[in-house]
């Protein structure tokens, strides 16, 4: 049985105010890590301070991106040590927007994730189509190729505790939501490869979110299929409100 996880994925949003607004309004119905894992992707500027707001709280956190070294002439960039020597627990990596605006590739998302795992946190690796590939019927092949090479070299342990977000482009910030069947069918294809790749029990382990206009009102819809372990959300995780209806759709 597979431990649902629900991610929210700020991205450029808010100020540190705000942030810190959140994660007070939040961080006690946040329910038990035993149950659902709760986690919010917030700018990597706000973690410190919503670290230390979140204390003795269930809200875990992500950081949106790391770099794949943990230190160096790398300005702008983001170590993964620091992130985890400050306790956050996943990185979002792959996401289709950094895919797209800063031309990440399949080799670098593959080298974060190693860098992630080194420092003990947990990727979240985004894969999704484009909407061209999805009505040409090549999301299954896209979704193989991505996936086939941003996991390249990770062990079998590593991938059965991973996290891979099947996201299409098409139904990001659109609030045009794939229908369920076709997240479970994708979200499957996702389960089918990690299967090729390292066998069964891995694949029965690895847990797959659903994104893509996800919000309180359908979620249930895509926790209820057999491939689905979980929803990674933007605009629906901005508000408290919406995010604790979000964790109580599965908790
Ligand atoms: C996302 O940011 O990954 C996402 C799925 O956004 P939204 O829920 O707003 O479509």
């Amino acid at each position: 049985m597979r431990k649902p996880i629900i991610a929210g994925n700020w991205k450029m949003n808010k100020t540190l105010a705000e942030a810190k607004e959140f994660t007070l309004a939040v961080k006690d119905a946040i329910p038990s890590k035993d149950v659902v894992d709760s986690v919010i992707g917030s700018p990597a500027l706000f973690l410190a301070p919503m670290n230390c707001k979140r204390k003795d709280s269930e809200l875990q956190l992500a950081a949106q991106n790391c770099f794949w070294e943990n230190e160096g002439a790398y300005t702008g960039e983001t170590s993964p040590a620091a992130l985890a020597d400050m306790g956050i627990e996943y990185v979002i990596i792959g996401h289709s927007e950094r895919r797209e605006y800063f031309h990440e590739t399949d080799e670098e998302i593959n080298k974060k994730a190693k860098a992630i795992f080194a420092n003990g946190m947990t990727p979240i690796l985004c894969c999704g189509e484009t909407l061209e590939t999805y009505e040409a019927g090549k999301t299954a092949e896209w979704i193989e190729g991505q996936i086939t090479a941003d996991l390249k070299d990770l062990s079998a342990e590593q991938v059965s505790s991973m996290v891979i977000a099947y996201e299409p482009i098409w139904a990001i910030g659109t609030g045009k939501s794939a229908d369920a069947n076709i997240a479970d069918e994708i979200c499957g294809v996702v389960r089918k490869t990690v299967e090729k790749l390292y066998g069964n029990e891995v694949a029965e382990k690895v847990r797959i979110q659903y994104g893509g206009s996800v919000k309180p009102e359908n979620i249930a819809e895509y926790m209820a299929k057999e491939n689905v372990d979980g929803a990674l959300v933007g605009g629906a995780s901005l508000q408290p409100d919406s995010f604790l209806a979000l964790l109580s759709a599965v908790k």
